[in-house]
């Protein structure tokens, strides 16, 4: 992804998620939120010519080479529009609800087994205090991905794991905007449900 950037076009309609993701919190989410990052980074890397020409994922990596008068502009909507956009995509409607394959190994490997990834995952989404994400990392190159070392750790915010040295596989956005208008305040309940729609297939593919 480079500028200018555009919002990614979902693979499925904003309520193909029902009843776990609502139409209404999706469509906002996406055509509000998610284009509200893409606009902000365009304006901020609109003032940096060397920046125009850089990956999204190697700004975020090296947020120092940023000019300071856009850093934290483009460390929060570079770091929205990156995460946003794997966010769609680790989704879909009807998916399976358990990895397979090197993945599946990697998590039992890490994990010890998939439930207990999944409540040290939730656990960790539930921990977030105000706005930011819980991620399944990995800290090496994903070239491997059965020898793997995997890791949960959350950001605040829109800060990406690309800043902190990992690479992303699955993230959960846990701001109040991603379920206030189905779960107000019950975010377990969002965290629960998501668990539903998360893609392993594609994540899985992507990963290798
Ligand atoms: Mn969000």
């Amino acid at each position: 992804m480079k500028y200018p950037f555009t919002l990614p076009k979902l693979s499925y309609p904003y309520d193909a998620l029902e009843p776990y993701i609502d139409a209404k919190t999706m469509e906002l989410h996406h055509s509000k939120h998610h284009q509200g990052y893409v606009d902000k980074l365009n304006a901020a890397i609109e003032k940096w010519p060397e920046g125009k020409i850089l990956e999204l994922e190697e700004i975020l990596k090296n947020l120092d080479i940023v000019p300071e008068s856009i850093r934290q502009a483009v460390r929060n909507h570079g770091g929205g529009h990156y995460n946003h956009s794997l966010f769609w995509k680790i989704m879909k409607p009807g998916a399976a609800v358990e990895p397979k394959g090197d993945l599946a190994k990697a998590i039992e490997n890490n994990f010890g087994n998939f439930s207990k990834f999944k409540e040290e995952f939730t656990n960790a989404a539930l921990g977030v205090f105000g706005s930011g994400w819980a991620w399944l990392v990995a800290e090496n190159s994903m070239t491997a991905i059965e020898n793997a070392k995997l890791k949960i750790i959350t950001t605040p915010n829109q800060d990406t794991p690309l800043a902190a040295g990992y690479t992303p596989i699955v993230g959960i956005d846990v701001w109040e905007h991603a379920y206030y208008l189905k779960y107000q305040n019950r975010r377990q309940e969002y965290i629960e449900a998501w668990w539903n729609v998360l893609d392993w297939e594609s994540i899985n593919r992507k990963s290798e």
